[in-house]
């Protein structure tokens, strides 16, 4: 199939899933995860519609941002404009390059990382939005933060000017049945919404695979992070 017919089924199960939860559906964005995939793909998956996209790696984006830039260009398109995501780890010395690239970091997990985004962002002249990512699985292949330490975190953070903290991500263990991802998904929201009293601007969610974004919506996601059935499988000797 198309990439844009996988896009418009896609969209059909998200709101199948949000009728099925009573929720509406424009409370859950699509966000098509393009790691591993041509750049061609993304513009495939933009003329089709879709504008927001998930990337893993600074460099692989960096790479591909040439063609991707005139995208989000205000003075080239009507909005909604293309927006750019990093949802994979982020090493201190690139918090710059991924300031200056993504409209979004959404895997920040320690003060550090935190306070050089910060600083780029100063340095960009701009506000810089950004997810904590918490660990909860206890998989050493995963990243975030330990949910012990999120409040202190996101108390340091409130403290960054030039950084705009709206939500929580998390990577649950992969299974092949989608109800293991279900408490992992609960944990995450229970969370959200105790932080959410002290920091209003924590409304987002951002929960839910390929497999498994049915279960993440019905526990209130409001960004599932699809890859794999939007754009295929990805060729794993292509990571660098
Ligand atoms: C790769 C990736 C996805 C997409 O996974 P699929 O199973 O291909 O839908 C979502 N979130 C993160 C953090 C990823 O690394």
């Amino acid at each position: 199939m198309s990439i844009a017919a996988n896009l418009a089924q896609i969209h059909d199960q998200i709101a199948a899933a949000c009728r099925h939860a009573n929720r509406p559906i424009a409370d859950v964005a699509l966000m098509a995860v393009s790691k591993l995939h041509p750049v061609d793909c993304m513009l495939e998956a933009h003329a089709a519609g879709h504008r927001l996209f998930g990337e893993n790696r600074v460099q692989e984006f960096a790479e591909k941002f040439p063609t991707l830039a005139p995208l989000s260009d205000p003075a080239r398109n009507d909005p909604p404009y293309a927006q750019y995501h990093l949802i994979g780890p982020l090493q201190s010395n690139k918090t710059a390059r991924a300031a200056e690239l993504f409209h979004s970091i959404d895997t920040v997990d320690s003060l550090k990382i935190a306070q050089r985004l910060n600083t780029a962002a100063a340095a960009l002249n701009k506000k810089l939005p950004l997810l904590i990512e918490v660990k909860l699985s206890h998989e050493d292949s995963k990243h975030g933060i330990p949910p012990e330490d999120l409040p202190a975190l996101l108390s340091a953070v409130a403290e960054l000017s030039h950084l705009e903290a709206l939500g929580l991500m998390t990577v649950p263990p992969w299974d092949l049945d989608p109800e293991t991802a279900r408490p992992y998904f609960q944990t995450l929201r229970r969370l959200r919404d105790q932080q959410q009293r002290l920091y209003p601007t924590l409304t987002q969610l951002s929960i839910g695979m390929s497999n498994d974004f049915a279960v993440a919506i019905e526990e209130g996601s409001t960004c599932v992070r699809i890859g794999t059935a939007i754009f295929g499988k990805r060729v794993p000797s292509a990571q660098p």
